[in-house]
């Protein structure tokens, strides 16, 4: 096998993510194939008994299994650590798997969490409903206020978890002040990136210790597989390492192959649809009968400074707030003839949903007031469709 770079392992950091993008991970076989080689295999075959031996007992470098390693997804792997900055990425089947092996790996009974109110649903679920189960605790608190993360720190908190922009009303969370808060109290901060994607954030250059992915959104960028990542030191990610190689969420090679081609992309995908939503965002600002518009990339947005020096861009992600509640934002939906009806996001395809009704809607009341979910809030996840027809798919239901 020889390397694509032709240069020192670890030299990485010397090179442009856009060159790292196209490049970073490439081991090629006996054939010397151009691009990455997909290895659908589930196992792998010893030249001896001795290899065999010396494989599975951690005395000699190479693949045995497909849950515990497979050439396809540590090139993916390689490529999202240098993308990311981060010493080793460990890839998952699903973004939520990767939560998920980041605290089995990181937490044990007795532990606690102090995670914003600002995130992904499934999350805010596997922390109060799932982890609670084997005695960790979450303590959920006001995604951008900074005092409030340091109010909830006891002397058993091991994990700080965070998601900027914040699911939906794109709330910014100070990643530096946060890590310092984490770090005074012994405890590591994880930031999900999945809203910007390294191309527009790089949460361990501002003192993370973790970066999570779900690569179903913007790393492959295209809709068409699940994937996750957990990214950081190896004194972390070997440990996420060995709970993925026992418990088994692990990536398949196919899915991993699909994600690296994504990753090629990345950074033109998502400028341009970041550019989108800042065009559609200002448009939405100037419309009859919306109430509020939230993007981090808009003056307006009471954050908008700590958002553009943490992120290079915006990001795809504009929510805004209808007058006249569900019934007005149902109607924006209903009248939608491109853009889809789905609570999925970082798709080159736009999508519009309800959080109150679909993403938040098991959440309690009082917490979806909390993080901000009015009744007439809409979130669209902006694509690369012409501006033009986005805009003529969303005057329709706003002048009813
Ligand atoms: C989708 C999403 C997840 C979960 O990822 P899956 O790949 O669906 O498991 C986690 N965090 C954020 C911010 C997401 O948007």
């Amino acid at each position: 096998m020889s390397n694509d770079i032709r240069e020192v392992p670890g030299a990485f950091s010397t090179l442009s993510p856009d060159t790292l993008a196209v490049r970073a991970g490439i081991e090629r076989s006996q054939f010397n194939e151009h691009a990455e080689a997909l290895y659908l295999t589930s196992s792998f075959v010893f030249d001896s008994a001795a290899q065999a031996a010396a494989r599975f007992g951690d005395k000699e470098e190479g693949n045995v299994y497909s849950r515990f390693t497979n050439p396809t997804v540590t090139a993916l792997q390689t490529r999202l650590a240098a993308l990311e900055g981060g010493e080793r990425c460990i890839a998952t089947s699903s973004g939520m798997a990767a939560i998920l092996a980041l605290s089995m790996a990181m937490l044990k009974a007795g532990d606690h969490i102090v995670a914003s109110n600002g995130l992904f649903g499934s999350t805010v679920q596997l922390f109060a409903n799932q982890l609670s189960k084997f005695a960790i605790e979450t303590t959920f608190v006001p995604a951008t206020d900074v005092a409030a993360y340091r109010a909830a720190v006891r002397p058993e908190t091991k994990l700080f978890f965070v998601e900027t922009p914040s699911n939906p009303i794109t709330g910014i969370v100070d990643i530096a002040a946060v890590a310092s808060i984490a770090h005074e109290a012994g405890a590591i901060l994880a930031v999900d990136n999945c809203f910007c994607s390294p191309a527009l954030q790089r949460p361990l250059a501002l003192g993370a210790d973790v970066v999570i992915h779900s690569a179903t959104k913007y790393l492959d960028g295209q809709g068409r597989v699940l994937g996750g990542a957990v990214v950081g030191p190896k004194v972390i990610t070997d440990e996420v390492f060995r709970f993925l190689r026992n418990a088994g969420p692990t990536l398949s090679p196919f899915n991993a192959w699909v994600i690296l081609k994504g990753l090629e992309t990345l950074r033109l995908r998502v400028e341009a649809q970041s550019e989108n939503a800042l065009r559609l965002a200002r448009w939405l600002e100037t419309r009859q009968g919306v109430s509020r518009v939230f993007y981090p990339g808009l003056p307006s947005h009471p954050q908008h400074d700590l958002a553009m020096r943490q992120q290079r861009l915006g990001g795809a992600v504009v929510s805004f707030e209808v007058e006249g509640g569900r019934e007005a934002a149902w109607r924006v939906v209903d009248a939608t003839r491109i853009i889809s009806i789905t609570g999925n996001l970082g798709d080159t395809k736009t999508t519009i949903t309800h959080p109150a009704s679909t993403t938040h809607g098991r959440i309690t009341p009082e917490a979806r007031a909390a993080a901000g979910i009015t009744e007439g809030l809409l979130r669209i996840a902006v694509g690369l469709e012409a501006v033009e027809d986005l805009q003529a798919d969303l005057a329709r239901g706003l002048e009813g």
